[in-house]
């Protein structure tokens, strides 16, 4: 028998992200703007039946509105109580104990620690060196290499957390065949996709190719530009085959009466509330990476409503560590994300895009800590 507590565990510890009230919240990439209109009115229209009923088994309306939005079938579509459950759900379905996840570092955090709840090994490949003007994350692996070792799944994250890199699509598109040629799931995640350029490429682009990929399944959540965090309520595309052990390993009843109604609703966007809040975030995202620019800081490129800023060289009257320069921040009233040595890059904060007032919020904030 396995001593209690299992040996595995004992380098995890509860998520605990700094979530002390403050004025100007810009840790944690939720909409600034608010909660989508047509979600808080499902919310509002709740009645006591939806507190009584045991909601669809597998959120069968909200598929619905998935498949719809996106024009692909509904058994390609699972959903989850947020992306984080999917993304676990899926480490259960492609992997057995001992067997490893591939990624980039740096990524998405929860990523090992889903790996290791789940009794599966992390096999992280860093990025060769040779960051430049050119390329400010550095070239990325030749995709067989994702695949050396044999990992149970391979993981990306596009637009990239925390740095917010877009990776090249034909990049991505070379892992994806190089993985199915291998036999191996790749799970992209989309929780920014919402924000990439649509003048550059068809953000949903991928999302449709999972549906009749083979390994792919894309993963997006509604608690970014649709503002449902506090709901949790994800969803992921891929081929049929692939959903149905997703939604195997995910079990049933995960999205609440609630959480779906609202998820429909924000899905739908009958009102066109979303385009906007796009609009504004990448005026904001570009403007806020002038004046970071013009105050010395040199803010990576981002597809995401976020911008992640190396703080090395950095002329302020704190250190200029991710530790201190955050504390500074909070004792203005303002929430940022501290990555200490992130790989590659070296002591970072990350910034999420809000509406102009909290940006000059953090502006005037760095303007005094700067000195
Ligand atoms: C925010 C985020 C998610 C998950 O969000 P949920 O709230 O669990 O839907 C997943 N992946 C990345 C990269 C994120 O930043």
């Amino acid at each position: 028998m396995t001593p209690f507590p299992r040996p595995d565990y004992a380098p995890l510890e509860p998520y605990a992200p700094d979530r002390r009230p403050i004025a100007v919240d810009l840790s944690d990439n939720t909409n600034r703007w608010g909660v989508h209109p047509g979600a808080l009115a499902a919310v509002a229209g709740a009645s006591a039946e939806d507190f009584l009923r045991y909601p669809p088994v597998y959120a069968d309306h909200l598929r619905a509105a998935v498949a719809e939005r996106f024009g692909v079938p509904m058994e390609a579509v699972s959903t989850g109580c947020g992306s984080d459950d999917l993304l676990d759900s899926l480490f259960r379905a492609t992997g057995v104990m001992g067997e490893g996840v591939r990624f980039i570092p740096p990524t998405f955090s929860m990523i090992e620690i889903f790996a290791r709840m789940n009794g599966l090994e992390a096999m992280p490949l860093e990025r060769e060196a040779g960051a430049g003007p050119e390329s400010p994350f550095g070239p990325l692996p030749d995709p067989a290499r994702l695949l050396e070792g044999g990992p149970a799944m391979v993981y990306l994250c596009r637009p990239n957390n925390p740095t917010g890199e877009v990776q090249p699509r034909r990049w991505v598109d070379a892992v994806i065949e190089a993985a199915e040629g291998a036999g191996t799931v790749v799970a992209v995640d989309e929780a920014y996709a919402d924000f990439l350029d649509p003048r550059v490429e068809d953000p949903d682009d991928l999302l449709r190719a999972a549906a009749g990929s083979r390994r792919l399944v894309v993963l997006r959540t509604l608690s970014k530009v649709y503002g449902l965090a506090g709901l949790r309520v994800g969803y992921a595309v891929g081929s049929p085959e692939v959903i149905r052990e997703l939604e195997k390993s995910r079990g049933p009843y995960k999205v609440n009466r609630m959480a779906e109604a609202a998820g429909v609703a924000a899905l739908r966007d009958e009102a066109g509330w979303i385009p906007g809040i796009l609009d504004e975030v990448r005026v904001e995202r570009t403007r806020l990476a002038q004046e970071l620019s013009d105050r010395g800081l040199a803010a990576l490129p981002s597809g995401a409503n976020f911008l992640c800023v190396p703080l090395a060289g950095a002329e302020l009257s704190v250190d200029p560590t991710a530790a201190a320069v955050t504390a500074a921040f909070r004792e203005r009233e303002v929430a940022i994300r501290p990555f200490p040595a992130l790989p590659g890059i070296g002591e970072a904060v990350r910034v999420s895009i809000g509406p102009r007032a909290e940006m000059d919020a953090f502006l005037q904030a760095l303007d005094e800590i700067r000195g």
